[in-house]
C-alpha cells in the first residue's frame, strides 16, 4: 500500500508510515517538498528501533534540514536544471560523521569524473538563464506540447559514478541563495493576502522545521492549495497567459507517474491525490518582481471573487499563426 500525505499538507501520515513498515523494509526517504520537510525527528524515532536507514531528500531545498539536527543518516542535494543550486547536473550525498568509514570504503568502486565549467556549460547556463528572465518566451515553451516542459517521468538510472564538483561554483550558488531568501521574503508578505482569499500558501521561506532557526531559507518555488481542481487549472491558465511560468508541478501522487506506475503497489492514497489536484506553483527566482507578484496577487484573487475571470479558450495548447 503507498503511504498517504497527511490532509493538505505534503507530508506522509506517520501512522501510514509505521503500518507499512516490514521486515523487508531497508530504508525510508523523506522528501523535502519545495522548503516543505518532513518531521525528521518523528521519522528517524520509528527508523531507529528497526535499523532502517533514514535519507533526507533535500533535491528541492538548501541548506538540507538534517544538516542543522542530524536526525537522518544521509541527505542528498541535487545540483540539476531547476534545483536551489542549478549546475546543469550532479548532486551531492552528505552522509552523517558515524557512517563516514563505511561509505569511504563503499564508494570507491565507482569511476570519478570531472565536471568542467567549459565551454558547453557556460552556453547551457546563458541559455537557461536567458529563458529565466524572458517570460514571454518561457510562456511559450511552456505551451508547447512538444517539448514536455516540466512533465515528470521515471527514466532508469543511469550507471553511478563520482563527479569532482567545482567547490567555488557551489558555494557561489549557496551564497545567490541567502540573497533571494531576503526578496522572497518580501513577496511573501503581498502572497500571504491570497490566504483570505481561500488559497493557502503552503511553503513559506524558512517553514522547513529546524532549519528555520537560520531565518534566510529561499524556496524553490511558491506552492499554493488552490480551494478547487477547477480553480488550481484556471488559475494556471490565466498566469501563464500573462507569461507567469505557473504550473501544477508533478500533477498527480507518485504512484501515478509515468513508469512509477508498474513498481509500486496499488492503493488509495486519498490525501495525496486532492493535494495534488490542488496545487499550483509559481516561480520564485530572482527574476521574479514585484509587478509579477501583484499580478499574481490579482489574478488569484480574482478567480475567488468572481472579477474577469481568465481567456480559457487560449489555455490549450499555443495558436498556431
Ligand atoms: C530533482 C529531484 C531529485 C533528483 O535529482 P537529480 O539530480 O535530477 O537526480 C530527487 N528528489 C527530488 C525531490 C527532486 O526534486
Amino acid at each position: 500500500m503507498p503511504v498517504d500525505f497527511c490532509p493538505s499538507v505534503p507530508r506522509l501520515d506517520l501512522n501510514a508510515l509505521q503500518q507499512a513498515i516490514s521486515d523487508s523494509t531497508v530504508a525510508i526517504v523523506a522528501v523535502n517538498f519545495l522548503g516543505y520537510g518532513e518531521d525528521l525527528g518523528a521519522i528517524a524515532q520509528l527508523c531507529a528501533d528497526r535499523q532502517i536507514t533514514l535519507i533526507d531528500d533535500s533535491a528541492q531545498s538548501y541548506p538540507p534540514a538534517s544538516s542543522y539536527g542530524a536526525e537522518a543518516d544521509f541527505s542528498i542535494l541535487s545540483f540539476g536544471r531547476g534545483k536551489p543550486i542549478n549546475l546543469t547536473g550532479g548532486g551531492a550525498l552528505l552522509v552523517r560523521k558515524d557512517h563516514m568509514a563505511e561509505l569511504d570504503r563503499g564508494l570507491e568502486c565507482y569511476p570519478l569524473k570531472h565536471l568542467r565549467a567549459g565551454r558547453v556549460w557556460q552556453i547551457r547556463r546563458a541559455i537557461f538563464n536567458a529563458l529565466l528572465q524572458n517570460r514571454i518566451c518561457y510562456g511559450l515553451l511552456e505551451r508547447s506540447p512538444f517539448l514536455h516542459l516540466g512533465e515528470t517521468r521515471l527514466k532508469p538510472m543511469a550507471p553511478i559514478y563520482r563527479l569532482e564538483l567545482n567547490r567555488d561554483l557551489v558555494l557561489s550558488g549557496a551564497q545567490c541563495l541567502q540573497e533571494l531568501a531576503v526578496q522572497q521574503r518580501i513577496y511573501v508578505k503581498e502572497l500571504l493576502r491570497l490566504e483570505a482569499l481561500e488559497w493557502k500558501l503552503i511553503n513559506v521561506p524558512a517553514s522547513g522545521g529546524k532549519a528555520s532557526n537560520t531565518g534566510d531559507l529561499s524556496v524553490l518555488r511558491f506552492a499554493f492549495l488552490a480551494p478547487s481542481r477547477t480553480i488550481r487549472d484556471q488559475a494556471v491558465c490565466a498566469l501563464n497567459d500573462r507569461g507567469i511560468g505557473a504550473n501544477d508541478f508533478y500533477g498527480k501522487p507518485v504512484a501515478r507517474i509515468p513508469g512509477v506506475e508498474d513498481l509500486v503497489r496499488r492503493g488509495g492514497a486519498p490525501n495525496a491525490e486532492d493535494f495534488a489536484a490542488r496545487l499550483l506553483t509559481l516561480p520564485a527566482h530572482e527574476g521574479v518582481e514585484s509587478q509579477d507578484v501583484a499580478a499574481v496577487v490579482g489574478v488569484l484573487g480574482n478567480l475567488i471573487t468572481g472579477e474577469t475571470p481568465g481567456d480559457g479558450a487560449r489555455c490549450h495548447g499555443p495558436e498556431i499563426p
